[in-house]
């Protein structure tokens, strides 16, 4: 198979990005991506006044466009249908209701988990729901040094993150660039992740620029470098086991 190139943290105007899913797609194609994901916004009220993001009654509509166009574009790159959850009080009241129909989507990346900052629920809550989803779970442009070096050391992190399965994005976005971080802890963090069974998303965040389609090759080389390119999420992954088919014994 030829080396991966993904990019599964795109915004379309399904939530508050500026352009299409097909035009998304079709960046990823001139840009050499094999695995492109769309994760719009799942409801939270930072959006509400703009009313830019999936609403439960649109997730189906949602999911079928992004199956359509994944058809159209199958013989020329992967796309995949994610979601991006405001792990936080401003979506307190509408999480209940997505676990049931969550599993129609190809993965979901949670943002602010434990974030003292954007006031995140915890690590601890995230593991209680977990059972309900059957479908990649992961942490979204998470300041991981900042947000768990007061109660978890960097070996306590990894080994929760491999136990379930909760794979971690490389954030490409240049206000979100924390794998480069070389702080002591985020050192030390990151030549554990690498180490462990733990998955790798990468994702630019795309929102207002077409060109950060592209932006993904740094955080490919980092992994590449530390022999870990091969545990991308889009690797392996059974959908119709809900397994990462590498594990079955
Ligand atoms: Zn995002």
């Amino acid at each position: 198979m030829a080396q991966p190139l993904i990019n599964l943290h795109n915004h379309s105007t399904w939530s508050d990005g500026h352009y299409s899913p097909e035009q998304l797609v079709r960046m990823g194609i001139v840009s050499g991506l094999t695995h492109l994901g769309i994760s719009d916004h799942y409801y939270t009220a930072k959006l509400v006044a703009e009313g830019t993001y999936v609403d439960i009654d649109e997730l189906e509509a949602y999911v079928a466009d992004l199956g359509h166009i994944a058809e159209v574009y199958a013989g020329q790159i992967h796309v995949l249908a994610g979601i991006e959850v405001d792990w936080s009080p401003r979506a307190e009241g509408v999480l209940s209701a997505l676990w049931p129909v969550i599993d129609q989507l190809d993965y979901v990346l949670f943002e602010y988990v434990e974030s003292e900052q954007w006031a995140g629920y915890s690590l601890e809550d995230l593991l209680a729901v977990l059972p309900l989803i059957h479908i990649p779970v992961g942490l979204a442009h998470n300041n991981l040094s900042e947000n768990f070096a007061p109660s978890r050391t960097p070996g306590e992190l990894v080994s929760v993150l491999q136990e379930h399965q909760i794979f971690v994005e490389l954030s490409t976005n240049p206000l979100t660039l924390y794998y480069r971080d070389t702080d002591p802890y985020s050192l030390r963090l990151w030549g554990s992740l690498v180490e462990s069974q733990v998955r790798f998303s990468i994702g630019s965040d795309t929102h207002g620029l077409i060109d950060h389609v592209a932006n993904v090759r740094d955080a490919h080389r980092f992994l590449e470098e530390r022999g870990a390119l091969d545990r991308l999420i889009t690797a392996w992954w059974d959908p119709s086991q809900r397994v990462w088919s590498d594990r079955q014994r």
